[in-house]
């Protein structure tokens, strides 16, 4: 890598507040790739916000069952003398509805790699001694990237709402939204189309626009009509006297 392109990366990652430090397995591009480039590991789908930080990978949902197991078997395709160590980094994540402890190939070639060209049990010790505390730090170190992207996923949320509202202010929903904000309402903002990450483009406005000025227009409907004042009507008009509709003094 040459030293222009370590200062740029360095420089855009120093830029953008509270990222955690760069780790010691990766180089700034590496690192870069990992925090920002949002395309599965496997099957290279757009938007993917599910991040194995230990492992060093975003893998989504469809292909996260497709990792290796960190199990017994796993285990025993490592080398002796320290497959038994825990020095091997793993990461625990849901599954559908299940969480797995996941291990990793690229981890486990690169462990055996490292330690095949050891030749004295002296080397082999320090080097033991030395993925202990490396995997101490990968275990910090990804479990302040956690923390870290997960703010980061609900900036970029936020974001979206915020540009979804000015988009309604045009059909004068605006105030409905913020309504339904305000007061938390999941049918609004935990709507598939509403809680993503990913940036609201004139295209993706203009396909689901409908849908949510339905949703937002039916929702007015029935607020004004609970918050109709329902006083009783005096007059002798058969008519509803909860309602004023259809009165001859006041309906019209
Ligand atoms: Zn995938
Ligand atoms: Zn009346």
């Amino acid at each position: 890598m040459s030293r222009t392109s370590e200062f740029v990366w360095r420089t855009a990652r120093l830029s953008i507040e509270g990222l955690p430090y760069l780790p010691y397995d990766l180089n700034e591009p590496q690192y870069a790739r990992l925090l920002c480039e949002r395309n599965c590991y496997v099957c290279q789908r757009k938007d993917c916000d599910d991040v194995l930080w230990t492992l060093r990978a975003r893998v989504c949902q469809r292909c996260v069952a497709s990792l290796p197991l960190y199990d017994r078997n796993y285990l025993s395709k490592q080398p002796e003398a320290y497959r038994d160590l825990g020095i091997l980094p793993s990461e625990r994540t849901v599954v559908g509805r299940s969480t797995r402890l996941l291990g990793s190939n690229k981890w486990a070639k690169r462990f055996r790699e490292e330690f095949q060209i050891l030749n004295t049990q002296t080397e082999r010790d320090e080097w033991i001694s030395r993925k202990e505390k490396e995997h101490q730090d990968l275990k910090k170190h990804a479990s302040l990237c956690e923390k870290w992207h997960r703010s980061h996923i609900e900036d970029l949320e936020m974001t979206r709402m915020d540009d979804i509202v000015l988009r309604l202010n045009e059909f004068g929903l605006a105030g409905e939204a913020e309504i339904m904000i305000e007061d938390d309402e999941d049918e609004f903002i935990s709507h598939r189309l509403v809680k993503q990450t990913a940036k609201l483009t004139d295209y993706s406005w203009n396909s689901m626009k409908t849908e949510l000025i339905k949703l937002l227009s039916n929702h007015r409907a029935k607020r004004v009509a609970l918050e109709m004042p329902r006083f009783p009507c005096w007059c002798s008009d058969p008519h509803s006297i909860w309602s004023r509709a259809g009165c001859q003094w006041y309906g019209r």
